[in-house]
């Protein structure tokens, strides 16, 4: 397995393909430091490659397989529903349904937009904050990521954080306050200084995406206070972690309830939608069309037949006991392939979402975790994709509802012959 590269033959062949009419031969750049090996089919929760390697997947296509690799209830769903047409430019029953079943797993929000993308619904939670509140700054943190337009890529580059690609108005991060997370004497001050100007502060309530962080106790309290006490829009974008960490998300995770929250991937078994829930007194500024959120393929009969199929299986049929019991086997089990291979490594954070990374310090945010060495990470992840364990150089792992004890045994051999490989 360590020749895979030799191994990937028609990979290869598709890689040059690609290259020729797609830049970087990837749809989405963050696709361009991943591994270069094109998919034949995915099921349960492994993936098998055009040339026949198979790969136990802890990625799960960026987040959004949680229940595992095309659930039949959830293809079942959509090509019963798509038999029917595939998108009515007027309202539907499943939309219907779809926004139903939302409201009832996350049990606090009233309301549901459905759009195609999380960026889109990040997007739409700011503008909707605005329009209520007449305020034009937003607070946000360090690290945190919701989405990939120019008024939220941040990067954290030499001089500080600023743009993070060629292109981007650097002017549209003005109107953003970037803070620490987790850290109530910085926001409390922020808040108690600037809130007349402030419209919101958004969140990822568990911050998942630069690698798998916490909040501490009475973080997220003093948020919902302050936000509270000054009128301002809390805004959790939960488009990872909502549905993962339980079925409420974070929110419910952590008991402490946003006005507005973004959701995607885990919401609907890999189907391309997104949704912006909340309390009905913001979302009925979209009904009354004060605030504008449009889009051709909102609530198309496909994504809503897939959300609610997904919401439903995870209402009714709940998998976070197993993942929950798979995420610490397998954090435990890579603890201790780290010490036998007296190495350093790092397994923290969640068990339905862990961060691997070697060193060790206190972490509680973006600029503590900068004290891991990330990149001995990010040199491992190939070698582990080539030995059968799809991964990305980030670090966070993922755990869905398929992983079970076979899983496991394949994924702790994997880890520890590419371990002693590598030395
Ligand atoms: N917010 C968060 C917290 C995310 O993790 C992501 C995607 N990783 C986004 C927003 C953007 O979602 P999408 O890639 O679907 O546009």
């Amino acid at each position: 397995m360590s020749d895979a590269a030799e191994l990937l033959v028609r990979s290869n062949a598709l890689r040059q393909r690609a290259l020729a009419r797609t830049p970087g031969g990837v749809h989405s750049n963050v696709r361009l430091a991943g591994p270069q090996v094109f998919i034949d089919h995915a099921r349960g929760a492994w993936l098998y490659d055009v040339d026949g390697v198979n790969y136990v997947d802890y990625l799960l296509g960026q987040g959004p397989n949680f229940l595992g690799h095309a659930p039949d209830d959830v293809t079942d769903a959509v090509s019963e529903a798509c038999g029917r047409g595939l998108i009515f430019g007027g309202q539907h029953e499943l939309e219907v349904k779809a926004s139903e079943t939302v409201c009832e797993a996350l049990g606090w929000a009233d309301m549901v937009r459905f759009g195609v993308s999380g960026t889109e619904s990040v997007q739409a939670a700011l503008r909707l904050a605005r329009g209520a509140t007449g305020r034009t700054k937003v607070v946000r943190f360090e690290g945190h990521y919701h989405g990939w337009l120019d008024n939220v890529l941040m990067a954290d580059g030499d001089d500080g954080w600023g743009v993070a690609s060629a292109g981007q108005v650097a002017g549209h991060l003005d109107d953003f306050l970037l803070l620490p997370w987790n850290d109530s004497v910085t926001l409390t001050e922020a808040l108690d200084r600037y809130h007349d100007e402030i419209a919101a502060v958004i969140m990822e309530p568990v911050m998942i995406n630069a690698g798998v962080i916490e909040p501490r106790p009475g973080y997220l309290e003093t948020a919902r206070a302050l936000c509270s006490e000054y009128g301002i829009v809390l805004i959790f974008d939960e488009v990872i972690s909502g549905f993962r960490v339980g079925l409420s998300g974070a929110a419910g995770r952590y008991g402490v309830l946003p006005d507005l929250a973004t959701y995607g991937k885990a919401m609907a078994g890999g189907w391309p939608v997104s949704a912006l829930a909340g309390r009905s007194e913001l979302m009925e500024l979209f009904g009354n069309g004060k605030v504008n959120h449009s889009g051709t393929f909102n609530g198309s009969v496909m994504a809503m037949a897939a959300t609610h199929a997904t919401v439903s299986h995870l209402i009714e049929n709940p998998p976070y006991a197993t993942i929950t019991s798979h995420g610490s086997a397998l954090m435990d089990g890579l603890r201790d392939l780290g010490r036998s291979h007296d190495l350093p490594l790092r397994v923290a954070g969640l068990p339905m979402a862990f961060h691997v990374s070697f060193g060790d310090a206190e972490v509680s945010d973006y600029r503590s975790l900068q004290q891991l060495d990330l990149g001995r990470y990010a040199r491992l992840a190939p070698e582990l994709v080539a030995h059968g364990l799809w991964v990305a150089g980030r670090g966070v792992w993922y755990v869905s509802a398929q992983h079970g004890p076979e899983e496991l045994d394949a994924a702790l051999t994997r880890f520890d012959k590419t371990l002693t490989d590598w030395a």
